[in-house]
C-alpha cells in the first residue's frame, strides 16, 4: 500500500484551501493501490490556515526539539505538526505502508526540499517532520516529481 499526501490527489486540504492534483497520483487511489493522509489536518490545524515553515532546521531537528514550526504571524505551531506526523505514522502502520508519495517543500510532507523559515520563498535541502518520521520507520518516500508511477 502506498501512502499519499491528500492534496496530491485533489483533496483541498492545502493551507490556502486548494489542492495540488496530479492525475497519475490520483489514479493510484482509484486503483485502490494507495491511501490518503493530510498530516496537518490530522494534527488539528484548520483549513485554510496561515502558512507555516520550519525555523532553525528541518524535520529531524523538530523531532529532536532543536527547531520549531512557526506560522507567518510568528505563532509556534510545532505541537500540531508533530501530532500530525504521529497520527500519520499510526495510519501507515495500520495499513502496512512501505512506500509514500509526499508533497515537496511542505513543512510536514516535504521530501528533499523545504522552505527555509524566512517566508521569502527560499528553499533549502531537508525533509518535513512527517516525511522524517516515516523515513525513520523504513518507509521509502518519493515526491510528486520523482515517483516511479509517472
Ligand atoms: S500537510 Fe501534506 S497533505 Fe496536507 S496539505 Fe500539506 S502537503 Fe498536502
Amino acid at each position: 500500500m502506498i501512502l499519499i499526501s491528500a492534496c496530491l490527489a485533489g483533496i483541498e486540504c492545502r493551507y490556502d484551501g486548494g489542492s495540488n492534483e496530479h492525475k497519475e497520483i490520483k489514479k493510484l487511489i482509484e486503483e485502490k493501490k494507495a491511501i490518503l493522509v493530510c498530516p496537518e489536518q490530522l494534527g488539528g490545524l484548520t483549513t485554510p490556515r496561515t502558512p507555516c515553515e520550519i525555523l532553525g532546521g528541518d524535520g529531524e531537528d523538530v523531532l529532536l526539539k532543536r527547531a520549531k514550526i512557526i506560522d507567518k504571524n510568528g505563532k509556534d505551531q510545532t505541537k500540531g505538526f508533530v501530532k500530525g506526523a504521529d497520527e500519520t505514522l499510526k495510519i501507515a502502520k495500520l495499513y502496512g505502508v512501505t512506500k509514500a508519495i509526499l508533497k515537496q517543500r511542505s513543512p510536514s510532507c516535504g521530501c528533499g526540499m523545504i522552505y527555509d523559515g524566512t517566508f521569502s520563498g527560499t528553499k533549502k535541502t531537508g525533509d518535513g517532520v512527517t516525511a522524517t518520521l516515516l523515513k525513520k520507520q523504513g518507509i521509502v518516500i518519493w515526491n510528486e516529481e520523482n515517483h516511479p508511477w509517472k
